[in-house]
Formats: C-alpha cells, sequence, structure tokens
C-alpha cells in the first residue's frame, strides 16, 4: 500500500512548507495542483491560456480538467509509493473522484490533515507576502518587515482596489507579489474555501481520516504534530 495523504488549510496556512517537510520526511513527492496549473504558465494553448485566467481570477479550475492534470502527475514513476497532495482535492466532487480512483488501484487514503488558521490571519498571510527577485528572500508586511516600506498605489486606470508596493528601504528594490495575491484575488479564494472546502471537513471527518492542527504556531511545532499523525497511521 501507497502513503496517499490530502493536506488540507486556507491560503496561507503554511500548507507548501509542511507537505515539503513531509515529502522529505516521508520520501513522497508534494504534488500541488496549483504548482502543475502555474507549470502550464508559458504554453501558449487554449486550455493552458483558459487556466491562467481562472486563476488569476481566483477562481476553481473545472474539475474535469483538473482530475486529468491529477492523474497525469500520480501515474508518474515516483508517485507509485504514494504523495501528498496540496490544493486537492478543493470540493466533494474532487474527493470522491480521488476515493474511486485509488479504489480502483488497490489504495486508499491515509490521512487528511487539516491545519487550522482563521480567516484574517489567513488574509494577512497571502496578501502580506512580499519577495526580493535579487536575493530570493520573503517578506510579510504585517508580520516581517524589517527594513521595508510599503504603501498603497492607485492602478494607472482607477480602478479599485489599489495594489499594495513594498520596497527595500536600503536599496529601493520593488519587492515582487504573486499575482494572485493582489486583495480581490485572495478574498475570492478565502471566501471560496469556506464555501466549497469547508462541507470537505465534513466529509473526511466522517470517513474518520482527518486530523486537525492548530495552524497559527511556529513551524516546526506544526511539523511535529503532523509527524505524529502520519507515524499513526503509516
Ligand atoms: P493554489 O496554489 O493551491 O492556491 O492554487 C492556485 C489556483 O490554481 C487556484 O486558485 C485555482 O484557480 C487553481 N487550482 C489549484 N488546485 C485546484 C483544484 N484542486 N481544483 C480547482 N482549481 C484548482
Amino acid at each position: 500500500m501507497g502513503l496517499y495523504l490530502i493536506i488540507m488549510g486556507v491560503q496561507g496556512a503554511g500548507k507548501g512548507t509542511q507537505a515539503a517537510f513531509i515529502q522529505k520526511t516521508f520520501n513522497i513527492p508534494h504534488v500541488s495542483t496549483g504548482d502543475l496549473f502555474r507549470a502550464m504558465k508559458n504554453r501558449q494553448d487554449e486550455l493552458a491560456q483558459r487556466v491562467q485566467n481562472i486563476m488569476n481570477a481566483g477562481q476553481l479550475v473545472p474539475d474535469d480538467v483538473t482530475n486529468e492534470v491529477l492523474k497525469d502527475r500520480l501515474e508518474q514513476p515516483d508517485a507509485q509509493q504514494g504523495v501528498i497532495l496540496d490544493g486537492y482535492p478543493r470540493n466533494v466532487a474532487q474527493a470522491s473522484w480521488l476515493k474511486d480512483y485509488l479504489a480502483q488501484r488497490g489504495e486508499k487514503l491515509a490521512a487528511v490533515l487539516l491545519l487550522d488558521l482563521d480567516p484574517y490571519t489567513a488574509f494577512k498571510r497571502a496578501f502580506g507576502r512580499v519577495k526580493s527577485t535579487k536575493t530570493g528572500e520573503t517578506y510579510n508586511i504585517y508580520t516581517n518587515n524589517e527594513g521595508l516600506t510599503w504603501e498603497f498605489i492607485e492602478h494607472p486606470e482607477h480602478t479599485y482596489p489599489p495594489r499594495l508596493e513594498a520596497k527595500l528601504k536600503a536599496t529601493g528594490e520593488i519587492l515582487e507579489r504573486r499575482r494572485d495575491d493582489e486583495a480581490f484575488s485572495v478574498v475570492k479564494r478565502i471566501d471560496t474555501y469556506l464555501a466549497e472546502t469547508m462541507p470537505l471537513v465534513d466529509y473526511f471527518r466522517q470517513q474518520d481520516v482527518l486530523y486537525s492542527i492548530p495552524a497559527d504556531q511556529p513551524i516546526d511545532v506544526v511539523s511535529q504534530a503532523v509527524q505524529q499523525v502520519i507515524e499513526k497511521v503509516k
């Protein structure tokens, strides 16, 4: 049996960080559907363009497209001992597709790790994150802001809301923000999470595979809790 895990949580809960920890500790690949979609960015075909527009608007990619992209990834040789899924499933329809797909292969889910974070903290973590393209260093205007200045600048076409612009005081470098971290996209993602993904919590709880971990704690404390759960279900 492979080790099939899901990590869930609102944007900014630390899913990516903990998934990387699980990948390293348990030697299974971190499969993020968001990363798989972002990797399509340089493709010019119609499907790839459609996916980019949907992502930039903070909406969900249709289930049939998402399931197909995931299936291709799960069939790669490195995914045969299991995976840690991040960003998938986003709704009950995807969860039930996954259940059937794993069952066909004689596999099943070992655990769903829910990184539990309130929506206010989630907003600040996503909206406030900025990165230096020169050094690769990441910051957050609310929580890791030493040496930064920031302001809200008006969009050239005066569209609402204004955009956040952060700079390094020392060099004046304008820090990079992910395009899908603009306020409207973040709000949309959190709303979508609350509306569509929360029912999954009930779904997985009913199947007795849900483990909830408080995510507003230091990274290594969360990692320890994650490791304990996986050791138990493995
Ligand atoms: P993420 O990096 O997980 O926040 O995903 C970025 C974007 O990719 C999302 O806002 C969606 O547009 C799309 N996406 C990622 N995973 C899924 C999924 N399981 N179902 C539908 N859309 C997804």
